[in-house]
């Protein structure tokens, strides 16, 4: 395969020791293991050939549900996002204005407790009633996001599944 520059590409491996750090994903902390990337040694670009993106996604997610740490701006987004859901439509479901919603997905405001347990569950009803009920009767996660330290998050590709780290 070759670049737009012209110049043919190269296929290498990202494995647990090189790792492809997930940007397009909208999160910073994200890295895929035992995928291809195509590179381009002329103008440096990079295009990781990504297989089964929505369950990709839907491990990422689950991820974040789970995280012992409160969610961060972008990790609210990208749940937004997974979920299907308008930035309307989650802010009137989690009962802000969509411009706070706005401000706490651009990391303006700081994620409360309640916000951070509100989207969770929220995203979670959307594809499992038993996951929200789960995530509503746990206890509030009480320290901003702001003053954690985000983990790395590694999800490899491992006999065509899709499976994080056992950090998640
Ligand atoms: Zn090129």
């Amino acid at each position: 395969m070759r670049c737009e520059c012209g110049s043919q590409m190269v296929a290498t491996e990202a494995t647990s020791d090189s790792p492809y750090l997930y940007t397009l994903s909208g999160l910073k902390n994200v890295f895929l293991c035992n995928i291809m990337i195509r590179r381009c040694l002329h103008c440096k670009i990079e295009s990781p050939i990504i297989p089964a993106i929505g369950e990709l996604h839907e491990v990422i997610a689950e991820c974040l549900l789970r995280q012992p740490i409160s969610l961060s701006a972008s990790e609210i987004r990208f749940l937004r996002k997974h979920a299907g859901l308008k930035a309307k439509e989650l802010a009137k479901r989690i009962g802000v204005t969509a411009s706070t919603l706005s401000r706490l997905e651009n990391g303006k405001m700081p994620i409360t407790p309640s916000a951070d347990k509100l989207v969770r569950a929220t995203v979670a009803a959307e594809k499992n009633a038993a996951r929200a009920q789960e995530i509503l009767r746990r206890e509030a996660l009480l320290k901003d996001a702001r003053t954690r330290i985000h983990a790395r998050l590694n999800i490899e590709r491992i006999r065509d599944r899709w499976t994080a780290a056992a950090n998640c």
